[in-house]
């Protein structure tokens, strides 16, 4: 077997056979398996339909009369990208398109398209319609970039057969689909990538009021007795993420049956919490180190990411995707051209004086 020459390359002995080889079912549902333990929590708690997906309503009122318009045309949905940091309903989002559009989903992510080929065979195995969702899409790599553009807009899929002097290129038509690209990184999808959605849904932090709703709301899908005060004491605690509330829940339940005859009242939850040591703002044991490194270590800084990250050993990514978005909106960090700097409010929640000359003060 040759190795992928420039162009659009399925190798010999066709298409199907490559789907097959990729692992492409038609009309099954390929689910990505995140890293962790809360990808049975969270497909458990899955909101199913738009109706039952709280709070963002600007984004669910908008989805809900294009998926509207395009059923009643009979048209697949223009291609869709989902902004936004982990755990705030991009994948739930996904799925509920496909549901409320009646059509198959098939579901990737872009570390896991590695070659032209794999990217063929997704998009030839679709049924007609389907959505097709591709999570983490700012990691695509450009030559697959470049595939997806005719296939998003002409639904067009270029591919050579065969190899040497026997090489042909023939053009395939694709049926009709619907991307949907899920980024917690919309700065980093190339212009022309961007640009070739054609709804663009921004997805932000939720307020403690909605996180009430949905602590309440899986908790009776889970059959937990929880009073309002140990919704909203959980709410808070959340970092504004759907993900985060359904994980204190689950371990709070914990708690809660082993100490409280399993009902979670106002103060099981903020005793769980504590014993947890997520603080007040919903800070846990990793944020803290970061803010405590940047004013300890740093001086409050301007430290670089690359230096921060050896110096509490985690991945620049993590940092980057999972944590800082976070401590960024509560202002406890700031973003500056020579790096991350802690703010009067990072010293103020550690509890510590901001140092003369800490660069917060300029
Ligand atoms: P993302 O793909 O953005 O990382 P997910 O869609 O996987 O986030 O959401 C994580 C979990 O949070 C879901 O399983 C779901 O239980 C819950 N969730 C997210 N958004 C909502 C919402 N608006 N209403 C109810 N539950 C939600």
């Amino acid at each position: 077997m040759g190795e992928d020459r420039v162009g659009d390359i399925v190798p010999d002995p066709g298409i199907e056979e490559a789907a097959a080889a990729a692992g492409v079912r038609r009309s099954a549902p390929l689910v990505r398996e995140r890293t962790g333990g809360d990808d049975e929590l969270d497909r458990s708690l899955r909101p199913q339909r738009l109706a039952d997906f709280i709070a963002q309503d600007q984004v669910t009122e908008q989805l809900g009369i294009f998926i509207e318009a395009a059923r009643r045309r009979g048209e697949p949905l223009d291609h869709v990208l989902l902004a936004g940091p982990p755990g705030l309903g991009k994948t739930s989002l996904a799925h509920i398109i496909a549901t409320e559009l009646e059509v198959p989903l098939v579901q990737t992510a872009a570390p896991a398209l590695e070659r032209k080929a794999d990217i063929a065979a997704f998009l030839t195995a679709l049924e007609p319609g389907s959505v097709f969702f591709i999570d983490e899409i700012h990691r695509l790599n450009p030559a697959i970039e470049e595939t997806l553009y005719p296939a998003m807009e002409d639904r067009r899929l270029p591919v050579v057969l065969g190899q040497g002097a026997g090489a042909r290129t023939v053009t395939l038509d694709l049926p009709p689909f619907t991307l949907v690209g899920a980024t917690t990184r919309a700065g980093l999808l190339s212009k022309p990538l961007h640009d070739r959605f054609g709804l663009t849904h921004r997805l932000e932090h939720y307020e403690p009021a909605d996180l009430a709703r949905i602590v309440a709301r899986s908790a009776s899908i889970l059959g937990v007795e929880i009073e309002p005060g140990g919704e909203l004491a959980i709410a808070e605690r959340s970092r504004g993420t759907p993900r985060v509330a359904n994980r204190l829940l689950k371990r709070v339940r914990d708690f809660a049956e082993v100490r409280a005859a399993g009902v979670i009242t106002e103060e099981i939850a903020l005793e769980a919490l504590s014993m947890l040591e997520v603080d007040r703002a919903g800070l846990d044991r990793h944020d803290r180190l970061i803010l405590e490194t940047i004013a300890t270590k740093f001086g409050g800084g301007p430290v670089g990411l690359s230096t921060l990250c050896a110096a509490i050993d985690e991945e620049p990514d993590t940092i980057e995707e999972v944590y800082e978005p976070y401590l960024l909106q509560q202002g406890l960090i700031k973003r500056t051209p020579r790096g991350r700097v802690l703010t009067e409010r990072g010293f103020a929640h550690l509890g510590l004086p901001v140092p003369e000359g800490a660069a917060t003060l300029f």
